[in-house]
């Protein structure tokens, strides 16, 4: 599995339909100071999911939305859509191809897309969730966020190496089982006084 493409329209400094191709190993992004190569980094996040604005460097979750220069206006959306080469066939998904889609329009509403299908964010995450790049978005380690891990606390650095394992998919699972379960026992009682009754 590996980043194949990532488009952005209309994302922070991205005004204009911007794609780039990733090969298979590494790539570095250069510019100058304040081009936009976090931003780029941010698009990367934002689609996979994040939801925290302080994680993208904003105040507002619509603070991502191109909010124009001197030269043209502001956009009433954001787009980003990242493709994945799922040919080893990592994500739990029939297709060698994948592409997740996220769209924020001004009045705040959102939209996620998983080949070009409507999809909840609860599904992006969910078919991410083995690969690592589930909720927390530990693969992605912006700029100081090293020393984040390595002062973090004890407990801190556990979810960390959970999400890494996919653990956290299965914990949420069981603790949604568990309230379920709770819900069935609350059940059962309440069928046992009304048998006691009719008795
Ligand atoms: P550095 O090397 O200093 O870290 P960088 O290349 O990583 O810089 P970014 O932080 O990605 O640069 O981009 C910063 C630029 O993005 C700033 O010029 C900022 O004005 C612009 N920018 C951020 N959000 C928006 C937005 N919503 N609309 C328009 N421009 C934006």
């Amino acid at each position: 599995m590996h980043l194949k493409s990532l488009t952005i329209k209309g994302f922070k400094s991205f005004a204009e339909p911007t794609t780039l191709q990733f090969e298979p190993g590494v790539t570095c992004v250069v510019g100058p100071n304040g081009s936009g190569k976090s931003n780029v980094v941010d698009a990367l996040a934002w689609v996979m999911g994040e939801q925290g604005a302080k994680s993208l460097r904003g105040g507002s979750m619509e603070d991502v939305i191109f909010a124009g220069t001197q030269s043209r206006g502001p956009l009433g959306r954001a787009e980003v859509s990242l493709t994945i080469d799922n040919s080893d066939g990592v994500l739990p998904i029939d297709y060698s191809e994948v592409t997740i889609s996220r769209t924020l329009f001004r009045n705040g509403s959102s939209e996620y897309a998983i080949n070009r299908e409507s999809a909840r964010l609860l599904d992006v995450q969910e078919l991410l969730s083995d690969t690592g790049l589930g909720r927390e978005m530990h693969v992605i380690v912006g700029q100081g966020q090293l020393d984040r891990v390595l002062y973090a606390s004890a407990d801190d650095r556990r979810r960390f190496i959970e999400e890494a394992a996919g653990i956290t998919k299965h914990r949420r699972r069981k603790e949604k089982t568990v309230r379920k379960l709770e819900a069935m026992d609350g059940n059962l009682t309440r069928l046992q006084d009304l048998v006691n009754e009719i008795r």
